[in-house]
């Protein structure tokens, strides 16, 4: 190594130094220790309390008042016992992570002394102010307070020696102002939906699960390097950096061995995860350098996404602990991949039964069948809508790009799932009734090949991919929280089960067999949610002009993107399902155009600074020295000779000083247009400005910087490259 200018912390180039320390436990010693599970719950609370309470879970019901006040008291037995001395709120505001407000677990005894306390009433209900959390003006109309209520459904979890409660965060009047809320909702709505649905082939099920499996990207980087690169440190990402002459093209990172001193970390993480309770089960490296995946075995929606919020505050702590930074953001680096958080979802039954499952049975195939299409018309339907609920500035550097899916939704279903759809959709349904006799004999149609469950043709393109058993939603981003596309996928999918339901209900009153009902109404939503359906390449520039024929959403601004919420059809859909109403919805999307354009504004604030205070200096100096160079030669050498020697010198000079000459002119542009913006008072039109007008500068300022970066002496480059940034590790 020739020279290091930033400081590495982690003992990045002694391999050797890092031992990957093998825990002597084994995980089912120490899976759970810190979460107020059901083993917990039936140690530290009486029996009858006990029972209450799983009682309340299991059928999802109010705790009474006395019943809060004893799990409160077994719930504070236990956390002081595992060492904690607080007690939080965890919540999940309308910005990216989770809020707490730690509060100790003491009260005056009435002697000068403490006691320690925690009654039913901390458990159950607190109220922060709501008013220094975004909430879109809702706390303007209605009321300052807030208050935040105990999420039975999710268990309560220790984390740095905190008590914390999953919470649901909403305004006085009862508007959301959180995640949580309208995810529960949509849980509900669905579980309605899909019963009524499973039952035309099962009277017994009670209840239909969501099902979440995410996986996680992220990239790691050194700390010391991280600390020299200001962009990374204000933004998560770099706002500047020309590719490194290696990054991916050699394919070499996909699966590779881990890095022992990454492996380190992740061993540290996985125990971390699973003492709270988190099923980590996979880890491996992703395409890009110095970037890696985490993935859980799936679980029920809610919990799956709370494990997902607590796994991003666990890693940035972890990552600490090993001098890393753990990068969330979808695109800290340009020309490498960007990192999203797939989300594999399904629907199941309380009787076992995952719904996008092929069965044995024709009758579980036709289930199947009606519940993937009803999927498919939803999507179809609200493919614009779905976007949005992916959509954000980070994000936006990602979709679209030729390693993610493009801004366009479309299902990928593959060959078999496909040949089955069109086979329906050409049936005549009254004849394929007769024809099957004993259902499922005669009629391909129903004997859905064993071999689909393990499908193993995989459209990587596609943003919502049929993989089996289950969807795979890939467009949602790495550092997002997932309710967000969870509350409208299955919100819509609720709406859409609730529509076909009533149809086929409709049918049968008018005399029609069940079973004939379901195929035609199946066969009609397999008509027209075609458009959704595509299996091609989803990164290829026909698939654009494609999507437009077929009307699909397809635009590509990101503000303009979340109208999708205040359509007619999705403010009707949303208030429908319950999930979310007209107030929740307008005030939800000033908060998603005000965080748009705050991201924007700090990263051309900080690309500002970086481009005047750090690369003009140096560019600069470096510029000096050639000049300086130029006078030198011109002493030593006659006129023809030193001319000649100094024509290279003379053009890299002047190449300086036209890049430092338009990254001066459009830094001035840029901070007119945001000045211009701000003044806009409409913070959809500021949204737009921003994207429009100042995004379009910050991308020009860093090509010339990137250019610079090529030219400038190495030694005097202020900031770590990227070669440095991936691959040093
Ligand atoms: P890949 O990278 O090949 O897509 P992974 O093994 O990394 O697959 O992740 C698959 C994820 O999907 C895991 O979190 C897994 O638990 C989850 N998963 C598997 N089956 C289901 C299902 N029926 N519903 C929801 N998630 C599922
Ligand atoms: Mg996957």
């Amino acid at each position: 190594m020739s020279k290091l200018r930033f400081k590495v912390v982690g003992e990045a180039f002694d391999r050797k130094a890092v031992k990957v320390n093998i825990p002597e436990k084994r995980p089912d010693e120490y899976y759970g220790e810190f979460v107020f599970n059901r083993k917990a719950m039936y140690q530290y609370l009486p029996k009858a309390t006990f029972e209450g309470l799983v009682h309340a879970i299991d059928h999802r019901q109010p705790l009474s008042r006395e019943l809060a006040d004893s799990v409160a008291e077994g719930m504070r037995r236990w956390a002081i016992d595992k060492g904690a001395r607080h007690y939080t709120h965890w919540f999940h505001p309308l910005t990216d992570g989770t809020a707490e407000k730690h509060d100790a677990f003491i009260d005056h005894d009435g002697k000068g002394g403490v006691v320690e306390e925690f009654t039913g009433k901390l458990l159950v209900q607190q109220e922060p102010d709501a008013s220094s959390f975004p909430n879109g003006g809702i706390r303007n109309t209605f009321e300052a307070r807030g208050y935040s209520a105990w999420d039975i459904s999710s268990p309560a979890f220790i984390l740095d020696k905190t008590l914390c409660i999953p919470t649901i965060f909403i305004s006085y009047t009862g508007e959301s102002l959180d995640y949580k809320t309208p995810l529960l909702r949509a849980l509900n709505a669905v579980d309605k939906a899909g019963t009524a649905v499973a039952r035309f082939f099962d009277p017994k099920v009670n209840h239909v699960i969501s099902y979440l499996g995410w996986e996680q990207e992220y990239f790691l980087v050194d700390e010391g390097l991280y600390a020299a690169r200001p962009d990374l440190v204000m933004t998560g990402r770099t706002l500047m950096g020309h590719e490194s002459a290696k990054n991916q093209q050699l394919e070499d990172h996909y699966f590779g061995a881990i890095p022992s001193r990454v492996e380190s970390f992740m061993l540290d993480l996985e125990i971390e995860c699973h003492k709270l309770g988190i099923p980590a089960k996979t880890r491996h490296n992703e395409v890009a350098p110095n970037q890696f995946e985490l993935a859980p075995i799936f679980e029920e929606t809610n919990l799956a996404n709370d494990h997902n919020l607590l796994l991003m505050s666990v890693m940035a702590e972890v990552a600490r602990r090993h001098n890393f930074r753990v990068l969330l953001h979808e695109k800290p680096f340009a020309g490498v991949n960007g990192s999203g958080k797939h989300n594999n979802w399904s629907l199941g039954t309380d009787t076992g039964v995952l719904l996008f499952a092929p069965g044995k049975t024709a009758e579980d195939n036709l289930q199947f069948i009606t519940f993937v299409v009803n999927v498919m018309a939803a999507v179809n339907k609200y493919n614009g809508l779905l976007k949005a609920s992916i959509s954000s500035a980070t994000n936006a550097h990602r979709l679209g790009a030729n390693e993610a899916p493009p801004a366009i939704i479309s299902i990928f279903t593959g060959k078999q799932l496909a040949s089955i759809l069109e086979a329906l959709e050409n049936s005549n349904v009254a004849e394929l009734e007769s024809l099957s006799g004993k259902m499922g004999k005669n009629v391909g149609i129903y004997q859905i090949p064993e071999i689909m469950i393990d499908n193993t043709d995989r459209n990587r393109t596609s943003p919502f991919a049929f993989t089996g058993n289950r969807f795979e939603f890939r467009a949602v981003g790495s550092s997002a929280n997932c309710a967000s596309a969870m509350l409208v996928l299955n919100a819509a999918v609720a709406d859409q089960l609730n529509d076909f339901a009533s149809k086929v209900n409709t049918r049968v009153e008018k005399g029609e067999a069940l079973r004939q009902a379901i195929l035609e109404e199946v066969k009609s939503l397999i008509i027209e949610s075609k458009a959704i359906h595509f299996d091609g390449n989803g990164y290829s520039d026909e698939w654009k002009e494609e999507a437009a024929r077929r009307g699909l959403d397809c635009e590509t601004s990101v503000p303009k993107i979340f109208d999708s919420y205040l359509s007619a059809a999705s403010i009707e859909m949303f208030e429908r399902t319950g999930v979310l109403n007209r107030v929740e919805l307008e005030a939800r999307n000033e908060v998603k155009w005000e965080m748009y354009t705050k991201k924007i504004q700090i990263e051309a604030r900080v690309l500002g600074d970086l481009a005047i205070n750090h690369i003009i200096p140096v560019a600069t100096r470096y510029q000096s020295f050639l000049v300086d160079n130029l006078v030198k030669i011109k002493s030593l050498f006659d006129e023809s000779k030193s001319a000649k020697i100094a024509q290279q010198d003379l053009q890299t000079i002047e190449t300086i000083a036209e890049h430092m000459s338009i990254i001066k002119e459009e830094v001035e542009k840029m901070v007119s247009a945001r000045k211009e913006a701000n003044a806009l008072r409409c913070e959809r039109e500021k949204a737009i400005a921003y994207h429009d007008n100042v995004i379009p500068a910050m991308e020009n300022i860093r090509y010339h910087i990137d250019k610079l970066e090529l030219m400038v002496d190495n030694e005097m480059w202020p900031l770590p490259k990227y070669r440095e940034l991936l691959f040093i590790r």
